[in-house]
């Protein structure tokens, strides 16, 4: 499959529907991906086996690549929406994710005051103090739950911890007393002789409960979108996304469906 691991540290800007214009920002290996998930539709493919390979850039080296760049982009008179994490897998392993944050709102405040600072993370990590004080510093906390059944995430995300819990990374969004962004991919299909479906009335429900516990103040779905590593996984069409979108909205949260 192709898949689109990423070989710098700042890359874009690029449209987003839901960001606008986003500057990406990669804190993982360059050209590998680390992730506490093996999700069966990521777009950078199945984790690669550790290795020393596996170094982390520098906080100095983020810092310097981000000013860098927005200062760049300053001289240029580029305008753009927000600094987003995301990469080669998930940016809260980083061992200096909350120094880099700090280094990052200092930049960003520095150069361009008016644009937010966005983490796409996989909520794994929200056990952690440090993790969840720096998610709390910036703009747009954007954590993924895909499903509130423990054996359907399992098929889904295949999380590498044995200690991994559902309660934890609900207790977890629960310290952001609703200000953060739930994020969900709904899909259909099969893999390694498993069927996986997140989209029944029984799973809805089931995240609908987590949303009541954790009240995040805008919840962002999605279906498949690229190629994905396991190769029986079905995009979900227009109708079966509006009608999760449906179901969640009617339950009071205020939700908004890609690939609607
Ligand atoms: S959490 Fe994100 S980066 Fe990690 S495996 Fe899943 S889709 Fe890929």
């Amino acid at each position: 499959m192709a898949t689109f691991l990423r070989n710098e540290y700042i890359f874009g800007p690029i449209i987003s529907r839901r960001l606008g214009r986003s500057l990406g920002v990669n804190i993982t290996p360059l050209n590998r991906k680390v992730c506490s998930f093996n999700c069966i539709y990521c777009e950078c493919g199945w984790n690669a086996l550790a290795s020393s390979a596996n170094n982390f850039p520098t906080r100095e080296e983020i810092k310097l690549a981000l000013e860098d760049k927005l200062k760049e982009m300053k001289q240029e008179e580029q305008d753009f929406d927000s600094i987003t994490f995301s990469g080669n897998g998930e940016p809260t392993l980083h061992p200096d994710f909350h120094n880099i944050i700090d280094d990052t709102i200092e930049i960003r405040n520095k150069l361009f005051p008016n644009v937010k600072i966005t983490v796409l993370s996989n909520s794994t990590n929200l056990h952690k103090d440090s993790v969840v004080s720096a998610l709390k510093k910036i703009e747009n906390p954007i954590l993924k739950i895909d499903s509130a059944n423990i054996e359907t995430l399992r098929k889904i995300n295949q999380p590498t911890s044995k200690t991994f819990s559902i309660e934890k990374i609900v207790s977890g969004m629960k310290q952001f007393d609703g200000d953060f962004i739930m994020q969900t991919m709904f899909l259909k299909g099969e893999h390694n002789g498993n069927f996986i479906d997140n989209t029944s009335e029984e799973e809805v429900n089931g995240l609908i409960e987590v949303m009541r516990e954790t009240r995040p103040r805008l919840i962002m779905i999605y279906p498949i979108d690229r190629e994905t590593p396991a190769q029986s996984l079905v995009k979900l069409d227009k109708v079966e996304m509006l009608r999760l979108e449906n179901m969640i909205s009617k339950a009071g949260f205020n939700v908004v469906a890609s690939g609607t």
